[in-house]
């Protein structure tokens, strides 16, 4: 197997060249946002826990209490015994916050995704796509073998036009975008797109992923507009916000029962286990119950963004564009000798040029956090 090794130790060089070379850290999670990375303690502002649940007391409980009762594991796929009632609650209770007739849980975003989209396109159908989704929404449009094309970054007249060019070409067509982008905090202009969407009898399916808890008084991003906006397919996780793990899909019941007999990804794999699900069931009450919980992420982030003069923050996620690799990890890293972890992202997370910080607020932040932050970042001199 010397072959093998070889191949692996010279596309790991390749990538060392590159300065994209990556690393697993263990870091050992608290309260407050705080944690042990390798041993040093840091106040994290790249956790996607915008609510601090995976902390909570209530949350914590639910969960211990249900590994104590009902084990540690789900033991087989959801279609065969796998299916814990809790399953049914969790999905109820994303039923009633998003507003639709019927949810279906997977094992994760990801998994999500990767299960959904195939069941919805095949061949013959169109796929349109922003730029920026996130990764699992292009595996899932490629395992789809659906036609797919990519719209320029919220451009809806390049959508309008690719509808216009291309929509009576194919059979079905799904529009995908994310409620809020991962890597750039913006949203989705989703008024517009659903209209448009309406238009051309396309299928809109929206990734809430950094929304739910955080946006629309924590019921996501399709209800953080005027108006109410129609998105039939409503996905996202449970593995940010809500703190817990598991991903979903919300929408009218005949899809989530179509979901449910032929997502791979869900048929294929086993249910999760009790002590995620009782966690992300308290963690939903919790959001649906704590609207004031759920405004504070974007406010900590907007009273980051106007200390340093930068864009309003449109969600608990703020990037500061750097440009280069080399001198994004270079500032991460000051950073973190400053007790402050904030990731750096590069290529391919993010398109070559615009390599980041990836800021990240939390409801649990301590205002003397947030306020060391922007005073670091100020000395690093970053802004140009
Ligand atoms: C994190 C993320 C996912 C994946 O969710 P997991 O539950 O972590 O697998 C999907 N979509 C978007 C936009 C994400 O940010």
């Amino acid at each position: 197997m010397e072959s093998l090794s070889r191949f692996a130790q010279e596309k790991l060089e390749e990538l060392a060249q590159r300065g994209l070379l990556r690393e697993i850290i263990p870091t050992d999670r608290h309260e407050a946002m705080t944690a042990d990375r390798a041993g040093r303690p840091v106040v994290s502002f790249c956790d996607n826990d915008y609510l601090g649940l995976s902390q909570h007391p209530d949350v914590r409980q639910a969960a211990a209490d249900a590994a104590s009762d009902l084990g540690a594991g789900s033991g087989a796929s959801r279609l065969i015994s796998g299916s814990l009632p809790l399953n049914d609650a969790v999905e109820a209770q994303l039923a009633k916050m998003k507003g639709t007739e019927a949810a279906v849980l997977f094992g994760s975003g990801y998994l999500t995704n990767v299960g959904v989209i195939p069941v919805l396109s095949g061949p013959g159908d169109l796929i349109l796509m922003d730029a920026l989704c996130h990764n699992c929404l292009f595996a899932g449009a490629q395992l789809s073998q659906a036609k797919v094309m990519v719209f320029e970054h919220n451009d809806l007249s390049h959508l309008r036009s690719l509808l216009k060019d291309f929509r009576s070409d194919y059979h079905h067509t799904m529009i995908i975008v994310d409620g809020v982008y991962s890597m750039d905090g913006d949203l989705a202009p989703l008024p517009d797109i659903s209209v448009l969407a309406l238009e051309f009898d396309a299928w809109l399916m929206s990734d809430d992923a950094h929304g739910l808890g955080v946006l629309g008084g924590g019921r996501g991003t399709a209800f953080a507009f005027d108006d109410e906006v129609q998105v039939p397919l409503q996905m996202g996780t449970l593995s940010k916000s809500v703190g817990s793990y598991g991903g979903y899909l919300c929408a009218d019941r005949p899809i989530i029962d179509l979901i449910k007999n032929r997502a791979r990804s869900l048929v294929y794999t086993t249910g999760l286990p009790p002590a995620v699900l009782a966690a992300s069931l308290k963690a939903l009450q919790i959001i649906e119950e704590d609207e004031e919980l759920c405004a504070r992420p974007l406010a900590l982030a907007r009273s980051f963004t106007n200390a340093l003069n930068l864009p309003d923050a449109q969600s608990s996620i703020v990037p500061v564009i750097i440009g280069d690799p080399e001198t994004t990890l270079q500032a991460s890293q000051k950073l973190l000798e400053a007790g402050l972890l904030v990731s750096a992202i590069r290529p391919p997370t993010v398109p070559e040029g615009t390599s980041r910080l990836r800021i990240t607020f939390s409801a649990t932040h301590r205002p003397e956090d947030i306020d060391h932050l922007i005073k670091s970042i100020r000395e690093l001199d970053l802004l140009k």
